[in-house]
């Protein structure tokens, strides 16, 4: 795990170092506020103790920075000040840091806050972690997607660029449920979940949307080049029998796929995709749809 110390004084941060060097994590030193948000934003660490009184930012206010940015506000916050009054201890702890500790600290106490600091810190990522995941096929879920696309969508909008969305449907998997039972559907869909994972790329997103449903978020693709990933998805499914133990299952899967140009919102992508998947069901399943490009708007 990684720790951020951010202090003004040089000496307080050789201290800081010093004191911590056995404990098992990396630290990395930061002169000053200002340095501190940037080392911060650039490493996104496990812990920072952050210093109150700093000519440039004072640590309040570095504090306060960090609980507003969204990407930034789980990192937990030790105070380490030397002018610790209980109106300084309040004020620092209702700011979201999650101790604070009066210089000159005790080395063996200030270890000790780290450690337990850090072990609730790994608590809370395998918590969050696990409020993305789908426990059937270990995918993210459809929160995580919700998620990433819109962070993608922020970034089009800064920058440009498309992105790709696509919908998938295992095609009759009621019959699979009724006709080999619920837990070879189970062994199907994790199947599914394997092969989509083996033909994405490390920057693609797949994810379990619900039910018999995946979509995947494919980043700088447009819908006619996702094409490609998905016959190839589409083709393997159709290909591999699965087996579940008693039987060998063959089953064949829908997909629908739209891209971001001229659409206004993640709402818009996802129903276009969705129209899409639809088209595939009503064209005989077991194929790619693209989404017809939207109309563009009457100037
Ligand atoms: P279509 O080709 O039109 O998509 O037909 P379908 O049978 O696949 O679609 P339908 O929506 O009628 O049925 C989906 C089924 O998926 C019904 C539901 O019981 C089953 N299902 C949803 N989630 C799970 C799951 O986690 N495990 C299993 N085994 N079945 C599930
Ligand atoms: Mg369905
Ligand atoms: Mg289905």
């Amino acid at each position: 795990m990684k720790i951020v110390v951010i202090d003004d004084s040089p000496d307080a941060l050789a201290l800081a170092k010093a004191r911590l060097a056995r404990e098992s994590v990396d630290i990395l030193c930061a002169n000053g506020g200002k340095a501190g948000l940037e080392v911060v934003n650039r490493e996104t660490p496990d812990l920072i103790l952050l210093d109150v009184d700093m000519p440039d930012i004072s640590g309040f206010d570095v504090c306060r920075i960090l609980k507003n940015d969204p990407d930034l506000h789980t990192i937990p916050v030790i105070f380490l000040s030397g002018s610790g009054g209980p109106q300084d201890k309040v004020r620092g702890l209702d700011l979201g840091a999650v101790d604070f500790v009066t210089k000159p600290f005790d080395a063996f106490e200030l270890r000790a806050r780290v450690r337990a600091a850090l072990r609730t810190k790994r608590l809370q990522d395998l918590l969050g972690l696990h409020a993305q995941l789908d426990p059937l096929t270990e995918l993210y879920n459809r929160r995580a997607m919700t998620k990433r696309l819109e962070r993608e969508w922020e970034r089009l909008q800064r920058r440009g660029g498309t992105l790709s969305f696509a919908m998938a449907d295992v095609d009759h998997f009621k019959q699979v449920n009724d006709n080999f039972g619920h837990s070879a559907g189970d062994r199907v869909l994790q199947q599914v979940a394997q092969t989509l994972i083996a033909q994405c790329r490390q920057v693609d997103l797949p994810v379990r949307y619900g039910g018999e449903e995946f979509a995947i978020i494919v980043p700088d693709e447009t819908a006619e080049s996702t094409r490609n990933l998905l016959e190839r998805c589409r083709e393997s499914i159709a290909d591999t029998p699965i087996n579940t133990g008693h039987d060998e299952i063959r089953i064949t899967v829908s997909f629908g796929v739209a891209d971001s140009t001229g659409r206004p919102s993640t709402d818009a992508i996802i129903e276009a995709a969705d129209q899409a998947l639809y088209r595939a069901k009503q064209g005989g399943r077991n194929r790619v749809e693209l989404a017809q490009h939207p109309e563009p708007a009457p100037i």
